[in-house]
């Protein structure tokens, strides 16, 4: 009997923690990936990149694994109806997969177990897509932490060699089972290949110079463009976090350091993908007004930096950060929109699109966040623009008609009106 490794959302075959413990067990090791169903039939764009790219990450795992004789087992159905057939197939002793720690994912992974249990086959989980976990840097207390900078200190404090252990798994390739089966095309998946691109794994030129080069939108370079590989785990966070240790300049590992936060707090608080997390913003009397809602989604709102940006992600699936805080600001402050509205453009948009963090950070730009932007701070974005694209670099990039008083529109709002307008909503809502 074979054991089986789980690929979810740790698409590579180095250093991949659980896929290294099942091939050392002992079992002849079959990969298998199934495409969710229940998370597919939800998009709502065929040429969805993120389809895309999963498919090509998969395609080069599956090319790879044919030199050896072997491959990955394909489903496309809802995960418990692929585990029925998974278990019919192969019966297998053991399986084994990485943690993944969004609600939807931790439902299905206890429902999969549960599963599995009954039928006596073990179940064996593992760290892989963060360096500390749920409930490892915690305050002294036994609480979680709430506050970015202390937990940073807290993380640094507790990080050690083991924690960036390296599991060598592409060295025990020779352990998987022999198995031969083509992925399935795009088009068997009900979607077709997108048009946009996916940025490269380079990263260690960045890092050095990360804190000069971090807020030019107009710099390309500027920042690793690695998000969408940490996403769908392309790349290993402790070589990453290895790198940035040793860097002379320590933003980039604050920057990762981020990402572990948001993914701590969706842990604890699960129930903030959709409620503020400080529950008085909930009262906020939110505009919402549609057509200002599709403004903001084209890019049209007058405003040349929220524009560039929203331009930026409709084309690429990419938007700079500092640009998003920008945008994000823009929608909830200047335009009162719900900040879920926003959250749910971005799922729909961004090649990166990451749950803790998308929430995370629309709720600091809304105020509403754990570390947020207090309230009375209101972006402006002309200053921004100002500040951080002086010469108009990125935002011709993606306004061409910038120029053109007769194609390009003035501003939606005025920003001192929509400034003195969100400070009292806010603060009426914040009051009692
Ligand atoms: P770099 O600047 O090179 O940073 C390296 C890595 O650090 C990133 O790849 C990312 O994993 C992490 N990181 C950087 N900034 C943050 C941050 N503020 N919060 C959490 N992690 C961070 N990031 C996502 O990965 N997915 C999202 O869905 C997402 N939504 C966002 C929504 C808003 C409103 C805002 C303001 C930010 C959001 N971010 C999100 C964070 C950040 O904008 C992106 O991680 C970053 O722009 C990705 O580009 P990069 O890989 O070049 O980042």
């Amino acid at each position: 009997r074979p054991c089986i490794f789980w690929f979810r959302r740790d698409l590579r075959l180095q250093d991949n923690h659980a896929l290294y413990e099942a091939l050392r067990s002992g079992y002849k090791v079959q990969p298998v990936f199934i495409f969710d169903t229940a998370i597919l039939s939800k998009l709502e764009d065929r040429d969805d990149a993120r389809v895309s790219f999963i498919h090509r990450e998969l395609r080069a795992i599956n090319k790879q694994l044919e030199q050896q004789g072997s491959g990955i087992a394909f489903y496309h159905d809802e995960p418990n109806k692929a585990w029925e057939e998974i278990v019919k197939e192969f019966d297998p002793i053991a399986v084994y997969f990485n943690h993944d720690y969004e609600p939807y994912a931790r439902k299905r992974d206890k429902e999969i177990s549960d599963f599995l249990r009954q039928y006596h086959i073990a179940v064996y989980t593992f760290k892989d897509q963060v360096i500390f976990e749920k409930e490892e840097v915690l305050k002294s207390n036994g609480e979680p932490y709430t506050v970015f900078t202390p937990y940073r200190n807290c993380w640094l404090a507790q990080l050690g060699e083991s924690h960036l252990k390296n599991y060598p798994s592409e060295r025990h390739l020779a352990a998987l089972r022999s198995h031969w089966q083509t992925i399935p095309t795009l088009k068997e998946l009900g979607f077709v290949a997108t048009k946009q691109t996916f940025p490269s794994k380079s990263y260690k030129t960045v890092i050095d110079d990360y804190h000069h080069t971090r807020d030019i939108p107009a710099d390309e370079k500027g920042t690793s463009h690695l998000s969408v590989h940490l996403r769908f785990g392309t790349v290993s966070i402790r070589s990453l976090i290895k790198d940035a240790r040793q860097a002379s300049e320590k933003t980039w590992l604050n920057e990762l350091i981020w990402r572990e936060f948001y993914m701590m707090i969706l842990w604890h608080f699960p129930e903030t993908v959709n409620k503020a997390f400080k529950s008085a913003y909930d009262r906020i009397h939110w505009r919402n007004n549609e057509s200002e809602f599709d403004a903001w989604c084209q890019g049209k709102t007058g405003y040349p930096l929220v524009d560039a940006g929203m331009r930026q992600l409709n084309e690429t699936g990419f938007m700079h950060n500092r640009v998003r805080m920008v945008v994000a600001s823009f929608l909830c402050k200047h335009l009162l929109i719900d900040w879920r509205w926003g959250e749910a453009y971005f799922a729909r948009k961004l090649q990166d699109y990451e749950q803790s963090s998308n929430v995370g950070n629309w709720q600091w730009a809304a105020g509403s966040g754990n570390d947020a932007a207090p309230y009375f701070r209101v972006f402006n974005p002309e200053i921004q623009l100002k500040k951080f694209d002086p010469k108009l670099v990125y935002a011709k990039r993606w306004i061409p008609e910038l120029d053109d008083p007769f194609r390009y529109p003035s501003p939606i709002i005025e920003h001192k009106k929509a400034r003195e307008r969100a400070l009292e909503v806010y603060k009426s809502a914040l009051k009692d």
